[in-house]
């Protein structure tokens, strides 16, 4: 049975390239980028090659990228970053409810150092609503963090207008864009971004290595002290072979996140309108147009996104919950509670987010393996039996 993979927000297949790209950085090419003869100068004029390649997607200079361990990192780091090097000027962060645990866990950690954060709430699709970025700054603000899509619904946010808001108010704006860089076109200036994330393993990188974006002039604090590496602002030697995939999976994704993106669009509205039509009771979640080219999420209505998710892998297909709860816990996902999917929807959540090696034929398998599995599931419920 051939698996069919369809959880590319969780993270991609490393391109066959980019692994082309790294080997020699394992073998011949090992040196320190720090050491001045060739072998190390060999590694650091590759790191630095990527840099420019990485800059180039985002519309950025290759000066203002700083390489991290992932997204996580990225985040930590603009976060932690902005909010030590200026807390003189104000201890107010903004951010929203639906952002990734990267970002609130990093806000809760501020909390509990004397920072006050905003945690916007979003629409029933998900979108953050700038006038409400706008209210919510004060003399204290220093920084503002709304992400760019969500990795859970897709929605994508409107970071230009949020932007535009931080600017004129001289506030700090950063977005992680882990789910969109490398899948579509996307610009820092336009953006109106002062720091952005980047991750690799979610365009067809590696893991372990990302990126952050950080316009020139922003004051930020470093989190690793140490050696000079990465103009002092990220000490450790470098992750020569990550960083140079990263930068192989940026110039990859500049040729052809276009074209796939439209590609994607179309099987996702594929899926989208067969899943509607074939099984009753379920909802989109997240915004019907302003959303991921290769994001599906759905609830659907009286069982268990579990029990789904256990069906399609008995059948090969991978999917996700979409809810990063932690298996221990049977708390629904923070973000379609904050969309208001009441919990027992949100229990029965179900995430396909489509990637490159994915085709029609993938989203006929699951248009004929879900409605099925659905039936069975629902025969057995407890939920339906209740209300019949
Ligand atoms: C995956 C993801 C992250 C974390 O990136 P890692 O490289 O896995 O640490 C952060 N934010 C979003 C939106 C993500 O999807």
């Amino acid at each position: 049975m051939r698996r069919i993979y369809l959880d590319h927000a969780a993270t991609t297949p490393t391109h066959p390239e980019v692994v082309k790209a790294m080997l020699p950085y394992f073998t011949d090419v090992f040196g320190n980028p720090s050491s001045i003869y060739s072998y190390g100068q060999e590694a650091k004029g590759a790191i630095e090659e990527a840099r420019t390649k990485v800059a180039e997607l985002i519309g950025a200079r290759s000066e203002e990228i700083i390489f991290t361990s992932g997204g996580t990192e990225a985040d930590n780091h603009a976060l932690k970053g902005v909010a030590y090097a200026n807390e003189r000027n104000g201890n107010h962060i903004i951010t929203t409810a639906i952002e990734h645990h990267a970002v609130l866990e990093a806000c809760k950690f501020l909390e509990g150092r004397g920072f006050i954060i905003t945690y916007l709430p979003v629409d029933e699709y998900g979108l953050v609503d700038p006038q409400d970025v706008k209210k919510a700054i004060t003399d204290k603000t220093i920084l503002i963090s709304v992400m760019h899509a969500s990795n859970e619904v897709g929605t994508i946010e409107p970071i230009s207008e949020i932007g535009k808001i931080a600017k004129e108010a001289e506030v700090y704006f950063h977005t992680d864009a882990v789910q969109t860089v490398g899948h579509i076109p996307l610009n820092v200036d336009d953006l109106s971004v002062d720091l952005l994330s980047i991750s690799g393993h979610k365009f067809y990188g590696p893991k372990g290595i990302g990126a952050l974006y950080v316009r020139k002039g922003v004051k930020l604090a470093s989190l690793m002290h140490g050696g000079g590496q990465e103009r002092r602002r990220r000490a450790g030697t470098e992750n020569v072979p990550g960083i140079v995939g990263l930068g192989r999976a940026a110039e990859i994704a500049s040729h052809e996140m276009s074209k796939e993106a439209e590609r994607l669009a179309c099987l996702r509205d594929k899926l989208i309108k067969g899943l509607e039509e074939k099984i009753d009771n379920i909802r989109l979640n997240g915004h019907p147009r302003k959303r991921l080219p290769n994001n599906v999420d759905i609830s659907v209505d009286f069982i268990e996104g579990e029990a789904m998710l256990l069906n399609l892998d008995l059948e090969g297909i991978c999917a996700s919950t979409g809810s990063a709860c932690s298996s221990a816990s049977l708390e629904p996902s923070h973000v379609l509670l904050a969309l208001g999917v009441p919990p027992e929807q949100a229990h029965g959540s179900l995430r396909f987010t489509l990637g490159r090696e994915n085709t029609e034929e993938d989203v006929e398998r699951v248009l004929e393996a879900l409605p099925r599995i659905v039936a069975k599931l629902r025969a057995m419920s407890p939920f339906l039996k209740s209300i019949k």
